[in-house]
Protein backbone atom coordinates (compact mmCIF):
# COMPACT_ATOMS: atom_id res chain seq x y z
CA UNK A 1 0.00 0.00 0.00
CA UNK A 2 1.80 3.14 -1.27
CA UNK A 3 2.64 5.58 2.30
CA UNK A 4 0.00 8.44 2.53
CA UNK A 5 1.03 10.67 5.54
CA UNK A 6 -0.77 13.71 6.38
CA UNK A 7 0.62 17.00 8.20
CA UNK A 8 -2.79 17.76 10.37
CA UNK A 9 -2.08 21.61 12.13
CA UNK A 10 -4.55 23.18 13.72
CA UNK A 11 -4.51 26.89 13.20
CA UNK A 12 -4.26 28.87 16.23
CA UNK A 13 -1.41 30.24 15.97
CA UNK A 14 2.27 30.61 14.23
CA UNK A 15 4.46 27.50 13.16
CA UNK A 16 7.22 26.78 15.74
CA UNK A 17 10.05 24.37 15.51
CA UNK A 18 8.00 21.05 16.66
CA UNK A 19 4.91 21.58 14.16
CA UNK A 20 7.67 21.76 11.24
CA UNK A 21 9.64 18.70 12.29
CA UNK A 22 6.25 17.13 12.44
CA UNK A 23 5.79 18.33 9.13
CA UNK A 24 9.13 17.49 7.75
CA UNK A 25 8.85 13.87 8.49
CA UNK A 26 5.91 13.85 6.83
CA UNK A 27 7.34 15.19 3.99
CA UNK A 28 10.71 13.61 3.80
CA UNK A 29 8.53 9.63 4.47
CA UNK A 30 6.38 10.68 1.62
CA UNK A 31 9.24 11.37 -0.80
CA UNK A 32 11.35 8.85 0.35
CA UNK A 33 8.84 5.69 -0.43
CA UNK A 34 7.15 7.82 -3.64
CA UNK A 35 4.01 8.25 -1.62
CA UNK A 36 1.67 11.29 -1.24
CA UNK A 37 1.86 13.69 1.79
CA UNK A 38 -1.56 15.48 3.04
CA UNK A 39 -1.99 19.00 4.42
CA UNK A 40 -5.55 19.15 6.54
CA UNK A 41 -6.47 22.09 8.43
CA UNK A 42 -8.38 21.15 11.83
CA UNK A 43 -9.89 24.25 11.98
CA UNK A 44 -13.02 22.98 13.89
CA UNK A 45 -12.30 24.80 17.73
CA UNK A 46 -13.67 28.05 16.34
CA UNK A 47 -12.91 29.65 19.74
CA UNK A 48 -9.13 29.21 19.02
CA UNK A 49 -9.26 29.87 15.45
CA UNK A 50 -6.94 32.46 14.20
CA UNK A 51 -7.07 33.36 10.17
CA UNK A 52 -3.92 34.14 9.95
CA UNK A 53 -2.52 31.11 10.79
CA UNK A 54 -3.18 28.66 7.56
CA UNK A 55 -1.75 31.11 5.59
CA UNK A 56 1.45 31.24 7.99
CA UNK A 57 1.91 27.46 8.05
CA UNK A 58 1.43 27.26 4.11
CA UNK A 59 3.63 30.18 3.50
CA UNK A 60 6.73 29.22 5.68
CA UNK A 61 6.82 25.78 4.69
CA UNK A 62 6.91 26.67 1.48
CA UNK A 63 9.35 29.03 2.15
CA UNK A 64 11.37 25.72 3.72
CA UNK A 65 10.61 23.60 0.83
CA UNK A 66 7.85 21.58 2.21
CA UNK A 67 5.51 20.74 -0.64
CA UNK A 68 1.97 18.46 -0.82
CA UNK A 69 0.63 17.09 -2.78
CA UNK A 70 -2.81 17.10 -1.22
CA UNK A 71 -4.38 20.26 0.48
CA UNK A 72 -6.26 23.10 1.16
CA UNK A 73 -4.59 25.12 -1.27
CA UNK A 74 -3.98 22.39 -3.57
CA UNK A 75 -7.11 20.57 -4.14
CA UNK A 76 -6.36 16.40 -4.48
CA UNK A 77 -9.09 13.37 -4.62
CA UNK A 78 -10.10 13.74 -0.81
CA UNK A 79 -11.05 17.21 -0.66
CA UNK A 80 -12.06 19.41 0.72
CA UNK A 81 -9.31 19.33 3.58
CA UNK A 82 -10.21 22.07 5.99
CA UNK A 83 -12.42 20.13 8.72
CA UNK A 84 -14.89 23.26 8.76
CA UNK A 85 -15.75 22.74 5.22
CA UNK A 86 -16.23 18.62 5.57
CA UNK A 87 -17.90 19.27 8.44
CA UNK A 88 -20.41 21.74 6.19
CA UNK A 89 -20.47 18.93 3.64
CA UNK A 90 -22.05 16.86 5.94
CA UNK A 91 -18.93 14.28 5.89
CA UNK A 92 -19.15 13.43 9.52
CA UNK A 93 -22.54 13.39 10.26
CA UNK A 94 -23.02 9.75 9.16
CA UNK A 95 -20.61 8.32 11.17
CA UNK A 96 -21.51 9.85 14.50
CA UNK A 97 -25.01 8.82 13.58
CA UNK A 98 -23.53 5.45 13.36
CA UNK A 99 -21.67 4.94 16.80
CA UNK A 100 -24.96 6.44 18.55
CA UNK A 101 -27.24 3.96 16.70
CA UNK A 102 -25.00 0.88 17.70
CA UNK A 103 -24.44 1.99 21.73
CA UNK A 104 -20.69 2.98 20.93
CA UNK A 105 -21.54 6.88 21.33
CA UNK A 106 -24.04 7.91 23.79
CA UNK A 107 -25.31 11.73 24.05
CA UNK A 108 -24.61 13.38 27.29
CA UNK A 109 -26.95 16.46 28.67
CA UNK A 110 -24.51 17.98 31.64
CA UNK A 111 -24.33 21.80 31.80
CA UNK A 112 -21.06 22.96 31.76
CA UNK A 113 -21.74 24.12 35.75
CA UNK A 114 -22.22 20.57 36.44
CA UNK A 115 -19.34 19.45 34.34
CA UNK A 116 -17.26 22.27 36.82
CA UNK A 117 -19.20 20.33 40.12
CA UNK A 118 -17.75 16.92 38.74
CA UNK A 119 -14.29 18.17 38.13
CA UNK A 120 -14.34 19.73 41.66
CA UNK A 121 -15.46 17.06 43.21
CA UNK A 122 -13.25 14.93 41.36
CA UNK A 123 -10.26 16.79 42.57
CA UNK A 124 -10.89 17.18 46.29
CA UNK A 125 -11.41 13.02 46.34
CA UNK A 126 -8.13 12.79 44.45
CA UNK A 127 -9.67 10.95 41.77
CA UNK A 128 -8.93 10.75 38.23
CA UNK A 129 -10.71 13.76 36.17
CA UNK A 130 -12.44 13.36 33.53
CA UNK A 131 -16.07 12.45 32.25
CA UNK A 132 -16.65 8.52 32.76
CA UNK A 133 -20.14 8.04 32.58
CA UNK A 134 -21.95 11.04 34.42
CA UNK A 135 -25.51 10.50 34.48
CA UNK A 136 -25.76 9.41 31.09
CA UNK A 137 -23.64 6.65 29.59
CA UNK A 138 -25.95 4.61 30.94
CA UNK A 139 -29.26 6.44 30.86
CA UNK A 140 -32.48 4.75 29.41
CA UNK A 141 -33.36 5.66 25.79
CA UNK A 142 -36.66 7.15 27.33
CA UNK A 143 -34.80 9.36 29.53
CA UNK A 144 -32.47 10.52 26.23
CA UNK A 145 -35.42 11.07 24.37
CA UNK A 146 -37.50 13.17 27.57
CA UNK A 147 -33.81 15.52 27.37
CA UNK A 148 -33.93 15.84 23.75
CA UNK A 149 -37.72 17.05 23.54
CA UNK A 150 -37.40 19.06 26.34
CA UNK A 151 -34.44 21.02 24.02
CA UNK A 152 -31.57 20.79 26.45
CA UNK A 153 -28.43 20.97 24.68
CA UNK A 154 -26.30 17.86 24.51
CA UNK A 155 -22.74 16.65 23.25
CA UNK A 156 -21.95 13.22 21.76
CA UNK A 157 -19.08 10.99 23.92
CA UNK A 158 -17.16 7.67 22.79
CA UNK A 159 -18.34 5.05 25.14
CA UNK A 160 -14.69 3.98 26.34
CA UNK A 161 -15.51 0.06 27.10
CA UNK A 162 -14.86 -0.38 30.81
CA UNK A 163 -12.15 -3.23 32.64
CA UNK A 164 -10.35 -3.50 29.28
CA UNK A 165 -6.72 -3.40 28.11
CA UNK A 166 -6.36 -0.64 25.09
CA UNK A 167 -3.14 -1.31 23.55
CA UNK A 168 -1.44 0.02 20.31
CA UNK A 169 2.22 -0.28 18.66
CA UNK A 170 3.65 2.56 18.52
CA UNK A 171 6.94 2.43 16.26
CA UNK A 172 8.96 4.80 18.12
CA UNK A 173 7.46 3.65 21.93
CA UNK A 174 6.50 0.10 21.20
CA UNK A 175 3.53 -1.29 22.74
CA UNK A 176 1.92 0.73 24.62
CA UNK A 177 -1.21 -0.65 26.98
CA UNK A 178 -4.03 1.02 29.12
CA UNK A 179 -6.26 0.12 31.66
CA UNK A 180 -9.58 1.50 29.85
CA UNK A 181 -11.14 2.36 33.35
CA UNK A 182 -8.25 4.71 33.52
CA UNK A 183 -9.30 6.66 29.79
CA UNK A 184 -12.34 9.46 30.02
CA UNK A 185 -15.06 9.62 27.17
CA UNK A 186 -13.96 11.96 25.02
CA UNK A 187 -16.70 14.60 23.11
CA UNK A 188 -16.97 13.50 19.95
CA UNK A 189 -19.48 16.31 19.11
CA UNK A 190 -19.53 19.29 20.77
CA UNK A 191 -23.26 20.90 21.66
CA UNK A 192 -22.92 22.85 19.00
CA UNK A 193 -22.75 20.23 16.32
CA UNK A 194 -18.77 20.96 15.55
CA UNK A 195 -17.19 17.63 15.53
CA UNK A 196 -14.28 17.85 18.03
CA UNK A 197 -10.36 17.24 16.92
CA UNK A 198 -10.92 13.45 18.56
CA UNK A 199 -13.91 12.63 16.23
CA UNK A 200 -12.58 14.72 13.56
CA UNK A 201 -9.20 13.35 12.87
CA UNK A 202 -9.89 10.11 13.43
CA UNK A 203 -12.58 9.77 10.57
CA UNK A 204 -10.62 12.06 8.28
CA UNK A 205 -7.56 9.51 9.00
CA UNK A 206 -9.86 6.59 7.75
CA UNK A 207 -11.72 8.37 4.90
CA UNK A 208 -8.04 9.78 3.39
CA UNK A 209 -6.26 6.56 3.74
CA UNK A 210 -3.84 7.56 5.53
CA UNK A 211 -1.19 5.03 6.48
CA UNK A 212 0.80 6.63 9.43
CA UNK A 213 0.12 9.04 11.76
CA UNK A 214 3.46 10.93 12.53
CA UNK A 215 2.74 13.63 15.40
CA UNK A 216 4.14 15.31 18.45
CA UNK A 217 4.92 13.26 22.27
CA UNK A 218 2.34 14.78 23.16
CA UNK A 219 -0.81 13.33 21.16
CA UNK A 220 0.29 10.14 23.44
CA UNK A 221 -2.29 10.70 26.00
CA UNK A 222 -4.46 11.15 23.19
CA UNK A 223 -3.94 7.38 21.40
CA UNK A 224 -6.07 5.07 23.52
CA UNK A 225 -8.92 7.25 22.69
CA UNK A 226 -8.16 7.33 19.08
CA UNK A 227 -7.86 3.39 18.79
CA UNK A 228 -10.91 2.84 20.38
CA UNK A 229 -12.74 5.15 17.86
CA UNK A 230 -11.38 3.25 15.07
CA UNK A 231 -12.58 0.04 16.69
CA UNK A 232 -15.84 1.24 17.50
CA UNK A 233 -16.10 1.81 13.59
CA UNK A 234 -14.00 -1.39 13.01
CA UNK A 235 -11.53 -0.13 10.71
CA UNK A 236 -7.83 -0.53 10.48
CA UNK A 237 -6.27 1.78 12.33
CA UNK A 238 -3.04 3.76 10.69
CA UNK A 239 0.60 3.16 12.09
CA UNK A 240 1.37 5.45 15.13
CA UNK A 241 4.83 7.36 15.17
CA UNK A 242 4.62 9.61 18.14
CA UNK A 243 8.05 11.73 17.60
CA UNK A 244 10.15 12.82 20.89
CA UNK A 245 9.72 15.85 22.78
CA UNK A 246 11.84 18.82 21.53
CA UNK A 247 13.73 20.08 24.74
CA UNK A 248 16.44 23.19 24.69
CA UNK A 249 20.27 22.04 25.04
CA UNK A 250 19.83 22.01 29.20
CA UNK A 251 17.36 19.61 28.96
CA UNK A 252 14.28 22.04 29.86
CA UNK A 253 11.35 22.32 28.27
CA UNK A 254 12.00 24.27 24.61
CA UNK A 255 11.40 27.77 24.93
CA UNK A 256 12.61 31.46 23.27
CA UNK A 257 15.35 31.42 25.88
CA UNK A 258 16.77 28.39 24.12
CA UNK A 259 16.53 30.35 20.58
CA UNK A 260 13.85 28.63 19.62
CA UNK A 261 11.60 31.23 17.56
CA UNK A 262 8.48 31.32 14.97
CA UNK A 263 9.89 29.57 11.84
CA UNK A 264 9.24 32.36 9.77
CA UNK A 265 12.26 34.20 11.98
CA UNK A 266 14.61 31.78 11.48
CA UNK A 267 14.82 33.51 7.91
CA UNK A 268 14.50 36.54 9.00
CA UNK A 269 17.69 35.99 11.38
CA UNK A 270 19.65 34.83 8.04
CA UNK A 271 19.41 31.05 8.42
CA UNK A 272 19.21 29.17 5.27
CA UNK A 273 15.92 26.70 4.46
CA UNK A 274 18.67 23.86 3.52
CA UNK A 275 20.34 23.90 7.32
CA UNK A 276 17.37 24.91 9.02
CA UNK A 277 15.69 21.57 7.35
CA UNK A 278 18.50 20.22 8.17
CA UNK A 279 18.99 20.73 11.60
CA UNK A 280 15.17 20.24 12.23
CA UNK A 281 15.22 16.71 11.09
CA UNK A 282 18.42 15.65 13.49
CA UNK A 283 16.22 16.86 16.80
CA UNK A 284 15.62 13.03 17.69
CA UNK A 285 16.25 11.34 14.23
CA UNK A 286 19.67 9.95 13.39
CA UNK A 287 20.87 8.73 9.85
CA UNK A 288 22.54 5.68 11.97
CA UNK A 289 26.34 6.62 10.27
CA UNK A 290 28.45 10.21 11.76
CA UNK A 291 27.20 12.45 8.95
CA UNK A 292 25.34 15.46 10.08
CA UNK A 293 25.01 17.75 7.29
CA UNK A 294 22.83 16.66 4.65
CA UNK A 295 21.06 17.86 1.78
CA UNK A 296 17.59 17.57 1.27
CA UNK A 297 17.68 14.64 -1.08
CA UNK A 298 20.41 13.09 1.55
CA UNK A 299 17.65 13.47 4.14
CA UNK A 300 14.78 11.68 2.11
CA UNK A 301 17.06 9.00 1.30
CA UNK A 302 18.14 8.32 4.86
CA UNK A 303 14.88 8.79 6.78
CA UNK A 304 13.55 5.95 8.31
CA UNK A 305 11.02 6.45 11.15
CA UNK A 306 12.71 3.14 12.48
CA UNK A 307 15.55 5.48 13.75
CA UNK A 308 13.73 7.97 15.63
CA UNK A 309 14.80 7.66 18.76
CA UNK A 310 12.41 7.75 22.37
CA UNK A 311 14.57 10.35 24.53
CA UNK A 312 13.87 13.75 24.02
CA UNK A 313 15.75 15.29 21.21
CA UNK A 314 17.57 18.66 22.09
CA UNK A 315 17.24 22.02 20.26
CA UNK A 316 20.62 23.52 20.42
CA UNK A 317 20.93 26.83 18.39
CA UNK A 318 24.54 27.04 18.49
CA UNK A 319 24.40 23.45 16.45
CA UNK A 320 22.28 25.73 13.64
CA UNK A 321 24.39 28.28 13.24
CA UNK A 322 27.14 25.97 12.91
CA UNK A 323 24.96 24.47 10.13
CA UNK A 324 24.23 27.52 8.57
CA UNK A 325 28.18 28.86 8.65
CA UNK A 326 29.00 25.52 6.72
CA UNK A 327 25.92 26.46 4.39
CA UNK A 328 26.87 29.77 3.21
CA UNK A 329 30.68 28.56 3.02
CA UNK A 330 29.48 26.27 0.27
CA UNK A 331 28.08 28.85 -1.54
CA UNK A 332 29.51 30.23 -4.88
CA UNK A 333 30.61 33.81 -5.21
CA UNK A 334 27.39 34.77 -7.15
CA UNK A 335 24.99 32.76 -5.28
CA UNK A 336 26.35 34.48 -2.21
CA UNK A 337 25.90 37.73 -3.75
CA UNK A 338 21.96 36.66 -4.73
CA UNK A 339 21.29 35.06 -1.45
CA UNK A 340 22.21 38.28 0.63
CA UNK A 341 20.43 40.33 -2.16
CA UNK A 342 17.37 38.35 -1.44
CA UNK A 343 17.50 38.26 1.81
CA UNK A 344 18.11 42.12 2.17
CA UNK A 345 15.41 42.85 -0.63
CA UNK A 346 13.02 40.63 1.52
CA UNK A 347 10.42 42.67 3.60
CA UNK A 348 10.20 40.12 6.46
CA UNK A 349 13.56 40.75 7.29
CA UNK A 350 13.53 44.64 7.91
CA UNK A 351 10.32 44.14 9.33
CA UNK A 352 11.87 41.41 12.15
CA UNK A 353 14.76 43.66 12.98
CA UNK A 354 12.89 46.70 12.69
CA UNK A 355 10.86 44.99 16.17
CA UNK A 356 12.40 45.31 19.37
CA UNK A 357 12.89 42.18 20.73
CA UNK A 358 10.99 41.32 23.58
CA UNK A 359 12.70 38.83 25.15
CA UNK A 360 15.97 39.02 24.01
CA UNK A 361 18.65 36.11 24.13
CA UNK A 362 21.68 37.48 26.60
CA UNK A 363 24.31 38.53 24.41
CA UNK A 364 22.09 38.81 21.21
CA UNK A 365 22.54 41.82 19.14
CA UNK A 366 20.26 44.58 19.25
CA UNK A 367 17.79 44.90 16.46
CA UNK A 368 18.41 48.47 15.61
CA UNK A 369 22.05 48.26 15.58
CA UNK A 370 21.16 45.15 12.95
CA UNK A 371 19.02 46.74 10.56
CA UNK A 372 21.19 50.00 10.63
CA UNK A 373 23.96 47.41 9.51
CA UNK A 374 21.91 45.72 7.18
CA UNK A 375 20.67 48.48 5.40
CA UNK A 376 24.15 49.84 4.68
CA UNK A 377 25.18 47.10 3.56
CA UNK A 378 22.33 46.84 0.84
CA UNK A 379 22.92 50.02 -0.07
CA UNK A 380 26.44 49.80 -0.32
CA UNK A 381 25.66 46.79 -3.10
CA UNK A 382 24.28 48.82 -5.04
CA UNK A 383 26.38 51.88 -4.70
CA UNK A 384 29.52 50.32 -4.38
CA UNK A 385 29.02 46.91 -5.60
CA UNK A 386 32.92 46.35 -6.16
CA UNK A 387 34.01 47.14 -2.48
CA UNK A 388 30.71 45.07 -1.51
CA UNK A 389 31.57 41.96 -3.55
CA UNK A 390 34.91 42.03 -2.02
CA UNK A 391 33.74 42.41 1.58
CA UNK A 392 31.20 39.83 1.03
CA UNK A 393 33.53 37.09 0.32
CA UNK A 394 36.18 37.68 3.10
CA UNK A 395 33.17 37.60 5.36
CA UNK A 396 31.97 34.27 4.03
CA UNK A 397 34.36 32.42 5.92
CA UNK A 398 33.80 33.98 9.03
CA UNK A 399 29.65 34.22 9.62
CA UNK A 400 27.10 32.02 10.36
CA UNK A 401 23.95 33.59 10.28
CA UNK A 402 23.27 36.26 6.79
CA UNK A 403 22.57 38.87 9.48
CA UNK A 404 26.21 38.74 10.81
CA UNK A 405 26.97 40.20 7.21
CA UNK A 406 25.54 43.42 8.87
CA UNK A 407 27.81 43.80 11.59
CA UNK A 408 31.04 41.46 9.83
CA UNK A 409 31.10 44.23 6.66
CA UNK A 410 30.39 47.69 8.42
CA UNK A 411 33.73 48.99 8.47
CA UNK A 412 34.38 48.14 4.84
CA UNK A 413 31.32 50.88 4.17
CA UNK A 414 31.86 53.54 6.60
CA UNK A 415 32.29 57.07 6.34
CA UNK A 416 34.45 56.73 9.78
CA UNK A 417 35.99 53.69 11.31
CA UNK A 418 34.73 53.07 14.44
CA UNK A 419 37.12 51.90 16.76
CA UNK A 420 36.51 49.20 19.71
CA UNK A 421 38.09 50.83 23.03
CA UNK A 422 39.59 48.09 23.41
CA UNK A 423 41.22 47.47 20.79
CA UNK A 424 42.80 51.11 20.80
CA UNK A 425 44.08 50.99 24.04
CA UNK A 426 45.70 47.52 23.41
CA UNK A 427 47.50 48.59 20.01
CA UNK A 428 47.54 52.52 19.42
CA UNK A 429 50.28 52.46 22.38
CA UNK A 430 53.37 50.98 20.43
CA UNK A 431 55.43 54.24 19.76
CA UNK A 432 55.94 53.12 16.05
CA UNK A 433 52.68 52.99 14.44
CA UNK A 434 52.27 56.65 13.64
CA UNK A 435 55.90 56.36 11.37
CA UNK A 436 54.65 53.35 10.19
CA UNK A 437 51.13 54.56 9.08
CA UNK A 438 53.36 57.48 7.49
CA UNK A 439 55.34 54.86 5.65
CA UNK A 440 52.55 52.79 4.45
CA UNK A 441 50.49 56.23 3.17
CA UNK A 442 54.18 57.26 1.40
CA UNK A 443 54.08 54.03 -0.08
CA UNK A 444 50.67 53.75 -1.20
CA UNK A 445 50.38 57.67 -2.30
CA UNK A 446 49.86 57.88 -6.44
CA UNK A 447 48.51 54.10 -6.56
CA UNK A 448 44.68 53.46 -7.63
CA UNK A 449 45.06 49.74 -6.80
CA UNK A 450 47.02 47.07 -4.57
CA UNK A 451 46.73 43.60 -4.69
CA UNK A 452 47.10 41.08 -2.00
CA UNK A 453 50.84 40.60 -2.54
CA UNK A 454 51.54 44.07 -2.46
CA UNK A 455 49.90 44.52 0.42
CA UNK A 456 51.83 41.61 2.30
CA UNK A 457 55.05 42.33 0.91
CA UNK A 458 54.38 46.21 2.10
CA UNK A 459 53.60 44.93 5.61
CA UNK A 460 56.61 42.02 6.40
CA UNK A 461 58.94 44.20 4.50
CA UNK A 462 58.36 47.60 6.82
CA UNK A 463 58.66 44.75 9.55
CA UNK A 464 61.96 43.58 8.71
CA UNK A 465 63.51 47.24 8.29
CA UNK A 466 62.39 48.33 11.04
CA UNK A 467 63.64 45.29 12.87
CA UNK A 468 60.78 43.32 14.29
CA UNK A 469 60.98 39.60 14.12
CA UNK A 470 57.71 39.35 14.75
CA UNK A 471 54.57 40.27 12.80
CA UNK A 472 51.88 41.07 15.84
CA UNK A 473 53.38 44.84 16.45
CA UNK A 474 52.91 45.55 13.22
CA UNK A 475 50.23 43.51 11.88
CA UNK A 476 47.37 44.52 15.10
CA UNK A 477 47.96 48.38 15.11
CA UNK A 478 47.20 48.41 11.17
CA UNK A 479 43.97 46.38 11.65
CA UNK A 480 42.59 48.44 14.37
CA UNK A 481 43.65 51.49 12.13
CA UNK A 482 41.97 50.05 9.45
CA UNK A 483 38.92 48.40 10.68
CA UNK A 484 38.65 50.13 14.49
CA UNK A 485 38.36 46.20 15.68
CA UNK A 486 41.04 43.01 16.68
CA UNK A 487 39.39 40.37 14.70
CA UNK A 488 38.62 40.40 11.06
CA UNK A 489 39.12 38.82 7.86
CA UNK A 490 42.64 37.91 6.52
CA UNK A 491 44.63 42.20 6.96
CA UNK A 492 45.96 41.98 3.41
CA UNK A 493 43.41 40.59 1.93
CA UNK A 494 41.06 43.62 3.57
CA UNK A 495 43.82 45.80 2.83
CA UNK A 496 43.60 45.24 -1.04
CA UNK A 497 39.58 45.44 -0.74
CA UNK A 498 39.61 48.65 0.64
CA UNK A 499 42.42 50.33 -1.87
CA UNK A 500 45.15 52.36 -1.26
CA UNK A 501 42.99 55.75 -1.56
CA UNK A 502 40.58 54.28 1.29
CA UNK A 503 43.31 52.96 3.37
CA UNK A 504 45.45 56.43 3.55
CA UNK A 505 42.25 58.09 4.67
CA UNK A 506 42.08 55.68 7.20
CA UNK A 507 45.50 55.88 8.32
CA UNK A 508 45.61 59.29 8.54
CA UNK A 509 42.26 59.74 11.17
CA UNK A 510 44.44 56.54 13.39
CA UNK A 511 47.39 59.17 13.08
CA UNK A 512 44.80 62.05 14.35
CA UNK A 513 43.69 59.02 17.57
CA UNK A 514 47.14 58.51 18.05
CA UNK A 515 47.74 61.79 18.90
CA UNK A 516 44.68 63.08 20.81
N1 LIG B 1 -4.51 19.20 14.98
C1 LIG B 1 -3.54 18.56 15.84
C2 LIG B 1 -2.46 19.60 16.16
O1 LIG B 1 -2.67 20.74 16.01
C3 LIG B 1 -2.94 17.38 15.13
C4 LIG B 1 -2.69 16.20 16.01
C5 LIG B 1 -2.47 14.96 15.15
O2 LIG B 1 -1.55 14.99 14.32
O3 LIG B 1 -3.21 13.99 15.29
O4 LIG B 1 -1.37 19.32 16.57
Amino acid sequence: MPVRVRFAPSPTGLLHVGALRTALYNFLMANRDGGQNILRIEDTDRTRYNPESEAEFISTLKWIGIEFHEGPHVGGPKAPYRQSERKEAGIYEPYWRQLLAVGKAYRAFETPQELDEMRQFQQINKMPTGYFGGEWRDASPEKVAEAEAAGKPSVIRLKIPRGEKIVIDDVVRGRLEWDSDTVDDPVLIKADGMPTYHFAAMVDDHLMEITHVLRGEEWVSSAPKHKVLFDAFGWTPPVWVHCPVIVGNDGKKLSKRHGATRVLDYGAMGILREPLKNFVALIGWAPGNDQEVMTQEELIHAFSIDRLQASPGRFDLDKLRWMNGVAIRALSPEDLWDTVSAYLADPWTKKYWSTPDPEPIPGAPDHAVVLAELETLQKAMTDQPDLARKALLLEQERVLTLAEFGAACSFFFGEEVKFEEKAVQKWFGEAHAGKMFSDFQAELSGRSEVSVEDCERMVKGWAELNGFEKLGPVVHPTRVALTGKTVGPGLFELMSALGPHEMSRRLSAAKELLRA
